[in-house]
């Protein structure tokens, strides 16, 4: 490894920061060296906190009807060959239902941006399953909304909301998004959910199309300064009925890298080691909890439409019942050490 590089890992690892030059520079310069350093005081970090424990959040897809064209996106509204599903409330209900009895303390709604789930619809919804489940924590995954629907939704009862900022670089953004969408929106609801007392998500993907590592700079940057409760990467995988369908994959090398630094960079930060991973290495979440991560989230949609909800292709997981993929993730974790825990699974900043 080159001095420049040792150096710019010892500066980080003391003063949780870099400048933008030095992050983009670490990214550029990396080789195997680095990343096993960067890994190595991670896991430390992580452990010095969460020691060897793994948080688990049951994932529920609740729509992929869209009303955004976000071009990566293999839900985006003018997909015609996305068969379009809606759970019911009920279904909704049940999927949780299932869950808490396999031991999830947690529950993530997402979907795309489907103007069926009005503020109405939705609250009383979450009402009903803080009331069912008042020990779990409801994590909202919805895409962009007004502040008046994001206080709405909070004061029913969820605890988290979960919005990738998917780019921290305005001109990266609007190549990935279509021209009614912006870089500010997007950030002003981040900014409105850290207000109205929402644990915040943001996130990116990693290798998305026309990323260098300029703009990667910036999304740990902006990562360092608006100190989310949680940070969701993943590698972007190509979908075959999107414009992106012949760009290249992330790699599961750069997303390990990043994980490490993410936690460098923030050590209390809840870092998912997500299904995109796994969807490109068969041991991709492992690699993930490997190089600094601490969340895995298992799908506990009805499997009758898991392979609707197809943001990317070859997405893995679709195929399985909630208890299967809750049992394999387990085996996985522990295969390298780790142990998932059941509960809410919350932050631990002090
Ligand atoms: N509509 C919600 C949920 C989006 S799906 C929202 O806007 O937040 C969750 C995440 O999947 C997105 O934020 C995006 O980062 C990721 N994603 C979408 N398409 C992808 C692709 N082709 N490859 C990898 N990740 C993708």
């Amino acid at each position: 490894m080159t001095p420049e590089l040792f150096a710019l890992i010892e500066t980080l690892t003391a003063a949780r920061s870099l400048p933008l030059n030095g992050y983009q520079r670490l990214i550029e310069a990396r080789c195997p060296e680095s990343a096993a350093l960067l890994a190595k005081q991670a896991v430390q970090a992580r452990k010095e906190i969460y020691g060897n424990t793994v948080y688990v959040r049951g994932l529920i897809e609740i729509s992929n009807f869209c009303r955004n064209d976000c071009l990566y996106c293999g839900i985006r509204r003018s997909n015609r060959h996305c068969q379009r599903y809606r759970l019911t409330p009920e279904q909704i209900l049940a999927c949780a239902d299932e869950g808490y009895l396999l031991g999830f303390r947690t529950f993530v709604l997402q979907g795309g941006e489907d103007i069926f789930f009005t503020d109405k619809i939705l609250c009383e919804l979450i009402c009903t399953l803080k009331q069912k489940h008042p020990d779990c924590a409801i994590t909202l995954s919805l895409g962009e909304r007004s502040r008046e629907s994001y206080q709405l939704l909070r004061e029913a009862g969820a605890d988290r909301y979960l919005l990738r900022h998917e780019t921290a670089d305005r001109t990266h953004y609007q190549s990935l998004h279509p021209p009614e969408m912006s870089y500010e929106h997007r950030m002003q609801c981040l900014q409105d959910l850290r207000e109205l007392g929402y644990q915040v998500g943001c996130g990116f993907m990693v290798g998305s199309p026309g990323q260098t590592s300029a703009e990667l700079a910036r999304d740990l940057k902006f990562m360092e300064e608006f100190k989310p409760d949680m940070c969701g990467i993943g590698p972007f995988v190509p979908h075959r009925d999107t414009p992106f369908r012949k760009e290249p994959a992330g790699t599961v090398e750069l997303t390990c890298y990043l994980l490490s630094i993410l936690r460098l960079i923030y050590p209390p930060v809840l870092l998912p080691s997500t299904t995109a991973l796994g969807t490109i290495d068969p041991q991709g979440r492992e690699k993930g909890i490997q190089a600094g991560a601490n969340v895995v989230m298992p799908n506990l949609s009805p499997v009758s439409v898991r392979k609707q909800y197809e943001l990317y292709d070859n997405k893995i997981c679709t195929g399985e019942e909630s208890a299967q993929c809750r049992d394999c993730l387990d085996a996985r974790m522990r295969s390298i050490g780790y142990e998932i825990v059941t509960s809410r699974g919350d932050i631990k900043t002090f």
